[in-house]
């Protein structure tokens, strides 16, 4: 654990090289980033092996993080000369149009990043590779459950003997709080409790923070979709990294005629499923609690277990749930498939958006348009049509949290910009001994002002005369 004194030391340091990585040409930083992303390639199985002895994860989702985030690196190296060269807007209107006009893309000096347990390599690396391109230091605050492999990670940075700007701190939520205290770009994954704090440290500090919470994800399975696609996508949604994804399939919402079909086919899928291979355990034990207290309850007011149910890490598919159930409102984050019939997809969306997450959601339909019509009727950041997740691996696409499940967004074509404050540059072109607007003031030098502007910014010969 790192003290609190030497959170504010080690983010001192780390802004202390920032100007002269800032300086470097943006061809440098991405050179950079690609002898990182061999370095990641050839450390590729020890880092996994890290990952699986901390988070008991298969070792096929373990496989799954480095190639995302080289993924990432790749993606936004192409991009961030692009994107972050100065522009030059057209003049425009009476008082600009003698004036050249520049923007510039300036980094915040140092980026705070601090992540959960359930991903711990791909959701650290993922937000600082864009903060590294755009020319911030940056420091992560990986979980204190799950700091091995981020801390390994961190460390090739060194070993790659870029210049330091890359830095990790260990430590519970206390450490967090310092690195809040200390950066001047907040980018936080985590729980919507914690987040609401960190969103408060900010404000009091007035710096940028960017939340990516959790969610209470539903899918909704329309009469004319593929049924078993639809139940291999709830099952893999709902039971992938053992239900320990902002992301998982939360919830399931199913038009009447399907449903019996739909239940047989999902409940077919996760009976199939093998502790260990398929299914890893809880990252956090307290987890385990939590979502034996959501079956519990489901099965109390009158859910039935087609599979599981009776032990917490075990793939569970709950049919004849309904809203009044805390399955249905909670964030469970465990492998449970709560089903719940609809009468049509009126019902469906209604139930769908009652609730205070809005990460993404998922429709399955053999009709694209209508999948989409009722898409735009959706209240989340993200959705995913015959498909789940797909979103993750587009990373062209923003991902971004509604409602309670996020504040600002992840990613997108122009993420690297999302670390930079944007500063304009005015200089006069033409330089009269002094301006129109400027003193003295004078009924002759007003009526020139009023003539102008009207002349260059009204329609009609009659008002531009006037
Ligand atoms: P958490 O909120 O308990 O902790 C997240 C991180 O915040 C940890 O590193 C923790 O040490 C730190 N922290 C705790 N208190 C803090 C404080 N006061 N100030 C600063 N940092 C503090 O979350 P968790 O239990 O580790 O992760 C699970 C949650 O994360 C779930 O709700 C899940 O949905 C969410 N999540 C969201 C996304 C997304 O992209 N939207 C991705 C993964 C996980």
């Amino acid at each position: 654990m790192t003290p609190a004194e030497s959170v504010s030391r080690r983010v001192g340091q780390l802004r202390s090289h920032q100007p002269a990585w800032a300086a470097l040409p943006v061809a440098s930083r991405v050179r950079w980033l690609s002898d990182y992303r061999d370095w990641l390639w050839d450390n590729q199985s020890r880092l996994e092996r890290l990952l699986i002895e901390e988070t008991g994860k298969p070792a096929t989702e373990a496989g799954l993080e480095i190639p995302y985030v080289v993924q990432a690196i790749n993606y936004h190296s192409r991009r961030a000369s692009r994107l972050l060269a100065d522009r030059r807007p057209r003049p425009h209107g009476m008082l600009a149009i003698t004036k050249r006009q520049l923007i510039v893309q300036r980094p915040y000096p140092v980026v705070g990043v601090i992540t959960p347990w359930n991903f711990p390599l791909g959701l650290s690396l993922l937000d600082a590779v864009p903060a590294l391109l755009a020319g911030c230091a940056v420091v992560v605050k990986p979980s204190e459950l799950t700091s091995s492999a981020v801390a390994a990670a961190v460390a090739g940075w060194t070993e790659i003997g870029a210049p330091q700007v890359f830095g990790m701190v260990g430590g519970d939520g206390g450490v967090g709080a310092e690195v809040v205290g200390a950066v001047d770009f907040i980018q936080f994954t985590g729980s919507a409790r914690t987040g609401r704090a960190v969103a408060r440290a900010a404000a009091d500090r007035l710096v940028p923070c960017a939340l990516e919470l959790g969610g209470k994800d539903a899918m909704i399975v329309l009469d004319d979709a593929d049924i078993e696609r639809a139940a291999n996508a709830a099952v893999w949604g709902a039971m992938a990294n053992c239900g320990q994804m902002c992301v998982s399939v939360e919830r399931v919402y199913v038009e009447a005629p399907v449903y019996d079909r739909f239940l047989a086919a999902a409940a077919g899928r996760a009976a199939e499923l093998r502790a260990g291979t398929d299914i890893g355990g809880f990252i956090n034990p307290a987890q385990g609690d939590v979502v034996a207290s959501h079956v519990e309850d489901a099965l109390a007011r009158g859910a039935r277990a087609l599979v599981g149910g009776r032990r917490p890490g075990d793939a569970t598919v709950l049919a004849d749930v309904n809203h009044a159930m805390v399955c249905m409102a909670e964030e469970t984050f465990g492998p449970t498939l709560p089903v719940m019939c609809v009468a049509d997809e009126d019902e469906a969306i209604h139930l769908a958006n009652d609730s205070r997450y809005g990460l993404s959601a998922v429709v399955f339909s053999g009709d694209r348009r209508r999948a989409e019509r009722l898409a735009r009727r959706l209240e989340a950041g993200t959705v995913n049509i015959n498909d789940v997740f797909a979103n993750l691996f587009t990373l062209a696409l923003p991902q971004s949290g509604w409602k309670e499940s996020g504040l600002g967004a992840r990613g997108g074509s122009d993420a690297v910009l999302k670390f930079c404050r944007s500063q304009a540059i005015v200089s006069a072109r033409v330089m009269p001994r002094r301006e129109l607007t400027w003193y003295p003031y004078t009924p002759v030098r007003r009526a020139v002002l009023h003539r102008v502007s009207r002349l260059l910014g009204a329609r009609g010969l009659r008002r531009r005369l006037g």
